[in-house]
C-alpha cells in the first residue's frame, strides 16, 4: 500500500448532493473493485472510497455523497481543482471474482461505485445492474451503461416507470444458474437481498459484499 498526494483535476457535481471528484492518475496499480483512503485535515480523519474509473482510465475518480454533519465529505466538498489530497491505497476484495460469469449488482447511492470501475475496466461483462436511488436525480452515470440490463430504482419519485426499492424488485427477477452477486451501498439493502437471493437459492459463496456504512435503509 502507498501514500501519497494526488492533485484534484475535476470536480462534476452528480444529483442532488454526490460529486464525482477526478483525480490525477497515481504511479501504482489497482484492482477494479479496491479502495483509496482519502485524509481529512488530519490522519484520524481518514476514510475510505471505492476508485470509480477503470484501471485503463486516465483519472483516478471517486465518488462521494456529502453528509453534512460528516467529517470528511464536507471536507472534500471545501476542495477544488489544484489542490491536493493525501491518499492511501490501494487496498480492498471487493474485487471481480470471475468476468465471465452471470452477474447481478444491486447497489444504493454512490454503492454504485465499484459497478463503473468494473464496467470501464472489463469488456463484455454479462450483467444486470440494479440501482436504488430517492430521486431520479441521483442515478449516476444513468446514460453510461451501454450493454448490461440497467434497473434503476427511485423509492420517492417514479423514474420512467420504476417506482419503489431494488429489493421489492428481487423477489421476482429471473435469476441465472450459477449466479455471481454483488452487493453495495447502504447495510440495510444488503441484508435484505442477501436473505431474498439465499431463499432463492442463490449460493452464499457467490454473494459479495461492501457495506458503505449502517442505518436504516430507505433508499
Ligand atoms: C469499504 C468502504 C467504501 C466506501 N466507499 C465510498 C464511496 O465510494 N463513496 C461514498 O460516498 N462513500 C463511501 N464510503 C463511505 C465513506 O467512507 C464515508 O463514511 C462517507 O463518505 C461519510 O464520510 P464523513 O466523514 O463525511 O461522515 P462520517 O462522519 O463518516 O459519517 C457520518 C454519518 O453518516 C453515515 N453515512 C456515511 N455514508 C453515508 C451515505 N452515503 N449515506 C447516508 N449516510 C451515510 C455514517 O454511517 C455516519 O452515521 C465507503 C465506506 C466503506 C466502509
Amino acid at each position: 500500500m502507498s501514500q501519497t498526494e494526488l492533485t484534484i483535476l475535476e470536480r462534476i457535481p452528480m444529483g442532488v448532493d454526490a460529486c464525482l471528484l477526478r483525480l490525477e492518475r497515481p504511479d501504482w496499480e489497482w484492482q477494479p473493485g479496491q479502495l483509496i483512503g482519502i485524509q481529512g485535515k488530519s490522519d484520524l480523519d481518514q476514510r475510505d472510497y471505492t476508485i470509480a474509473s477503470g484501471t485503463r482510465d486516465e483519472t483516478l475518480d471517486v465518488l462521494y455523497r456529502l453528509i453534512p454533519h460528516g467529517i470528511l465529505t464536507p471536507y472534500l466538498d471545501g476542495k477544488q481543482p489544484r489542490d491536493r489530497l493525501e491518499v492511501v491505497g490501494p487496498y480492498g476484495r471487493f474485487t471481480l471474482r470471475d468476468p465471465t460469469a452471470p452477474l447481478l449488482f444491486c447497489a444504493t447511492g454512490t454503492g454504485i461505485a465499484p459497478c463503473r470501475a468494473y464496467y470501464r475496466s472489463f469488456r463484455s461483462l454479462k450483467m444486470t445492474l440494479m440501482h436504488g436511488v430517492r430521486t431520479p436525480e441521483d442515478l449516476y452515470f444513468q446514460d453510461q451503461w451501454e450493454g448490461i440490463r440497467y434497473m434503476p430504482f427511485c423509492s420517492r419519485t417514479p423514474f420512467r416507470g420504476a417506482k419503489g426499492r431494488l429489493t421489492d424488485a428481487l423477489h421476482d427477477l429471473p435469476l441465472e444458474s450459477g449466479l455471481h452477486v454483488y452487493l453495495c451501498g447502504g447495510n440495510e439493502m444488503i441484508y435484505e437481498a442477501e436473505d431474498i437471493l439465499l431463499s432463492r437459492g442463490v449460493s452464499q459463496d457467490h454473494i459479495y459484499h461492501e457495506p458503505y456504512y449502517y442505518r436504516a435503509y430507505d433508499a
